[in-house]
């Protein structure tokens, strides 16, 4: 039997009584499991079961799937039901965790998972000026993780250093990250991003452990929209829920 930790990432009904899990585990990365009969009422693995959640879980090797064979929960998802844009930025978390996490990923992964959620346990009530930062630095690790880091300080298609000086920046996702004036018209999917907005991705990209920040709320909103659509465009995914989650746009 396997051993590990692991998040509940999704779940999804298998057959009449069964279900799929997909856990991001610290051992083996993100796998999908089978748990049998976890649909049914007397099920007694069901209860360990949550999206979320953070469990400790064995399977074996079936002929075509995994089997899941134990679980326990280790740290509930919703410690923290009383603030809703922590668990939010949790959920986000998870999604992007799914979406953006490959099953030969581990430590790296792992690691900021438990970081982050540990942190956001210890936090008050987080603000939406705070919870925009967190979102825009969870883009920024899965860009960076998958090596999609965005380029900030020379011009993607000439390489020469961008101006200090411009208020307005043109980036472009397709490019990679900043293009220049010259370069600018012959590049067609491009957004005008304001040099606030680029501070801040500057800022995520040297600093990985700090949460705190005196950014105005509008540029690191600015910032996560610009970073989750490089993320989507890199990774060749649709976007689904996490905007409408947030009650954001
Ligand atoms: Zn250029």
């Amino acid at each position: 039997m396997h051993i590990s930790r692991g998040f509940i990432l999704k779940k999804k009904p298998f057959n009449e009584s069964d279900c799929f899990i997909t856990v991001f585990s610290e051992k083996f990365g993100k796998i999908d499991i089978m748990a049998r009969g976890t649909r049914k009422i007397e099920s007694k693995m069901a209860p360990h079961l949550h999206l979320f959640d953070m469990i400790e879980l064995g399977f074996v090797q079936g002929k075509k799937f995994r089997i899941l064979t134990a679980a326990s929960v280790i740290r509930p998802f919703a410690q923290s039901a009383d603030y809703f844009l922590k668990n939010a930025i949790i959920v986000y978390l998870m999604y992007f965790t799914d979406k953006f996490s490959f099953e030969d990923e581990k430590k790296e992964i792992w690691s900021y998972l438990e970081k982050l959620i540990f942190f956001m346990e210890g936090v008050p009530p987080t603000r939406q000026k705070d919870a925009e930062f967190i979102l825009a630095k969870i883009n920024y690790f899965f860009l960076s993780v998958n090596g999609w880091k965005p380029e900030l300080d020379r011009c993607c298609a000439c390489g020469n250093r961008q101006n200090k000086e411009s208020k307005n920046l043109m980036f472009s996702q397709k490019e990679g990250g900043i293009i220049c004036e010259k370069c600018s018209p012959q590049i067609v999917e491009k957004r005008i991003i304001e040099r606030e907005t680029a501070d801040i991705i500057s800022f995520l990209s040297q600093n990985n452990d700090v949460y705190s920040h005196d950014f105005p709320e509008n540029s690191s909103k600015e910032a996560r929209k610009t970073l989750e659509e490089m993320l989507f465009f890199s990774g060749e995914e649709k976007p689904a829920f996490p905007v409408y989650f947030l009650g954001v746009q």
